[in-house]
Order: structure tokens, then C-alpha cells, then sequence
């Protein structure tokens, strides 16, 4: 079991008031808190080590170089990819989609292709792919889901064509936390030919992943998702196909060398990470990762899925309350709407309160026109929030309910 206890001490955020109330950070799925690990090893290399990596023939640049490949390393074996080739370091999730779209549609895609996407995707999964729907004439197909929010898998299977090439899919919806099936979805696509991009912003920081037994040939995560800093995240890729994808970003460290005549790229990773990359991000990165395996990722995800249950029960009983996803598989997210009370008025409300909930269309507009809503309220979990911050959620909510 966890020791939720010890365990909030090492986020310092958490003990801080709003409002005069105790901070209940509800809003995880946007981005986590930090734990004072992570916050320590950016401010320790800022001050003993900091120097460009790659170039240096000294001393700091050599050992700031170390730091940052061992963190690839590190994220190699935290989503057991095969080679540190196929880790590349971009700036989060969305930079990493955008790569994807940008560079596996130059080298393998073609007008009339398609492209599968889920209609429960966040637009950063959604816009790099009408992008280049407008450059090269692709087709995009969105994937149904049924009324509780779960892949509709026949529907799925029946998307298929010869010009199939791409699937689109959230491991996790940022909205629902319905787990979709993404193993299951990576073999039907496989049969077919295509290639599986999984988005994992919202499975990597909850639950194992393993890139090898989904065998996508994506795999994308945001740092700030899991306990790490801000513009820091990763794109998995397998290798082969990375290999006969084209640079995404021309500039210095991807290059092996350089004329006015013509210019060659330097071998993967470094291909795909033009400029000076983000060498104390990465560092922080692996040891929020270490912070996590140390706590126990199976154990995490029991504690999460714990809260999830309890918060389901108990926000169900609130009269009004309509929750939206109630799949089978569900991850710490619970997206919801209370009577006709607008979802910007309880955040706001809840928030004088001390807690921090979300509220909007969470990314993903064509996901609230599939529900019929413009926007929803949502609370989610991270490994230090606990059954009483859930009560509290549920007292504040019947609190405001009453107000209107
Ligand atoms: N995909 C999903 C499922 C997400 O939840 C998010 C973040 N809300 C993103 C992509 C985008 O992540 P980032 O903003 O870190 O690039």
C-alpha cells in the first residue's frame, strides 16, 4: 500500500493553501505536481553541471551529455522500447504528434491515403492530421465509440481499406479515461498493413506501458504528465521506420555534415532533434521516472484506481450528476455535468473552495459534439491524491449544486 502521507510531503505544492483552504489538486490530467526529486535535479545541474551537450570536449559538457543519454536509456526501459535509437526527446506530446504527422506523411503517405483517428482524440491528435490532410489530400476516418464511451470495435474492424496506412488512438481519453484496447486495435491495424500511433499523455504516467507488447510503431508521452517538468517529451518510434523518415527540423546536432552543396543528417535519435535539445528537462524526466518506479507502478495504478471507483460511487449519488464515460476500463479521469449548472461556474465556485478541478472542452471539441455538450467539469488523480480530497470534491460539489 501506499503512504500517502509520506508520500505528499515530498510534493511541497500540496501544503499550500488557496484561498485559505487546503489545496485539493484535482487537475492532474493537465499536468501533475512535481516531487521535490525532480525540482532538486533541475536546480542541481543549473548549478554544478550545466553545459551543452554533444560538442564538448570539457569536462561539464561531457558530464551534462551523460545525464541526458542516461535519461534516454532510462526512458527506453521505462516503456521497454527496443534501442535508445528509437527514443527521440521533443517538447511534449503535441510536438511529437506534429513529427509524426509531419515526417511519416512525407515518407509514406500519398493523396487518397488514410488516415484512422478516434473521435475521442485531444486535437493535438487530431489537427496535425487535417494539416496534412490540406498538404498532401490524405482522407481522414474517424473511429466511433459507443454511448459509454468505448471503442465500437466493429465498426473499427469494417474502417479498413487498401488505402489504409495510419491509426490515430489515445491509450487513454483525457476526458473519458476510458483505456481503449489499444493491443487489440495494433493487431487488427497490422493485418491490414497500417501502422498504430498511440498517444499515451494520459497511460504512461498511470499504468505500465510497453511499446513492445502493444507493438505499436508510436508511441508518444508528455514529461509534465508524469511528474516531470514542462517541455520535455518523447516520441517512440520503431526504428526501421524511423530510419526512412525525413528530418522534421533542419538545424544543428542533427546534421553529420553540412555544404552549401548538400548536407547529411546524422544518425537516429539525433536526426529528429535539431537545436540544442533539453538536456536538464530529460535529466528531471528520468528522475521523475525513478520516483515512480520507486513507489511501485502496479501499486500507483491500484491506488488511482481505487480513488476512481470511489469517486464514481460517490459522485454518482449527487442528484443531477451525469458522468460522461462509464467504460469498462476506466483510468483516473471522470468527466462530468450537474443539472443544467454551467461546468465554468462549479469550477469556479470549487475553486474558492481550494479545489482545482478542470472545466471546458478539455481539447477535444469533436468529442463534446459526439456527448452534445459544449463543455464538462473534470476531476483527475494522480498517485498523492487521496479519499478524502475525493469527499471534498463531492461535499463542494453538492455544496454549489445547492447554491443554484
Ligand atoms: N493527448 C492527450 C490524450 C492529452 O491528454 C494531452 C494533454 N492534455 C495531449 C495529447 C497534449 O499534451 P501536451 O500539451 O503535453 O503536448
Amino acid at each position: 500500500m501506499l503512504n500517502i502521507e509520506e508520500i505528499r510531503k515530498d510534493f511541497p505544492i500540496l501544503s499550500r493553501t488557496v484561498y485559505n483552504r487546503p489545496l485539493v489538486y484535482l487537475d492532474n490530467a493537465a499536468t501533475t505536481q512535481k516531487p521535490r526529486a525532480v525540482v532538486e535535479a533541475m536546480t542541481d545541474e543549473y548549478y554544478s553541471v550545466n553545459a551543452n551537450v554533444h560538442r564538448g570536449v570539457h569536462y561539464l559538457s561531457q558530464q551534462a551529455t551523460e545525464l541526458h543519454e542516461q535519461a534516454r536509456a532510462n526512458v527506453q526501459e521505462f516503456i521497454n522500447a527496443r534501442s535508445e535509437a528509437e527514443i527521440i526527446f521533443t517538447r511534449g506530446t503535441t510536438e511529437s504528434l506534429n513529427l509524426v504527422a509531419f515526417s511519416f506523411g512525407e515518407a509514406f503517405l500519398k493523396e487518397g491515403d488514410e488516415v484512422l483517428v478516434s473521435v475521442m482524440e485531444h486535437h493535438s491528435n487530431i489537427v496535425p492530421w487535417q494539416m496534412l490532410r490540406e498538404r498532401k489530400g490524405i482522407v481522414l476516418k474517424v473511429i466511433p465509440m459507443t454511448d459509454e464511451g468505448e471503442i465500437d470495435l466493429e465498426t473499427y474492424k469494417n474502417l479498413f481499406s487498401p488505402r489504409t496506412r495510419l491509426v490515430c488512438i489515445a491509450h487513454v481519453s483525457n476526458v473519458l479515461g476510458t483505456v481503449n484496447p489499444v493491443k487489440e486495435m495494433t493487431a487488427i491495424a497490422h493485418t491490414h498493413g497500417a501502422k498504430v500511433l498511440v498517444d499515451g499523455a494520459q497511460s504512461v504516467p498511470h499504468r505500465r506501458v510497453d511499446v513492445q507488447d502493444i507493438d505499436c510503431d508510436f508511441l508518444t508521452f508528455s514529461g509534465h504528465k508524469i511528474y516531470g517538468p514542462t517541455g520535455i517529451g518523447v516520441l517512440y518510434g520503431r526504428e526501421e521506420l524511423l530510419e526512412k523518415m525525413p528530418p522534421y527540423q533542419g538545424g544543428g546536432e542533427m546534421i553529420a555534415r553540412v555544404s552549401f552543396e548538400k548536407t547529411t543528417y546524422e544518425r537516429l535519435p539525433f536526426k529528429f532533434e535539431a537545436g540544442t535539445p533539453d538536456f536538464v528537462g530529460s535529466h528531471a524526466l528520468a528522475v521523475a521516472l525513478d520516483y515512480v518506479r520507486g513507489i511501485g507502478q502496479d501499486i500507483i495504478a491500484a491506488h488511482e484506481a481505487d480513488l476512481t471507483r470511489y469517486a464514481m460511487e460517490q459522485m454518482s449519488l449527487i442528484p443531477g450528476m451525469k458522468i460522461y464515460g462509464t467504460a469498462r476500463e476506466k483510468d483516473a479521469v471522470i468527466s462530468f455535468n450537474v443539472g443544467d449548472i454551467h461546468p465554468l461556474d462549479l469550477g469556479t465556485l470549487l475553486d474558492r473552495l481550494g479545489i482545482a478541478i478542470r472545466t471546458g472542452h478539455h481539447c477535444a471539441q469533436p468529442l463534446m459534439a459526439r456527448c452534445g455538450v459544449e463543455s464538462m467539469a473534470r476531476a483527475s488523480f494522480a498517485l498523492y491524491n487521496t479519499r478524502a480530497e475525493v469527499d471534498a470534491l463531492v461535499a463542494g460539489i453538492d455544496r454549489v449544486r445547492k447554491m443554484f
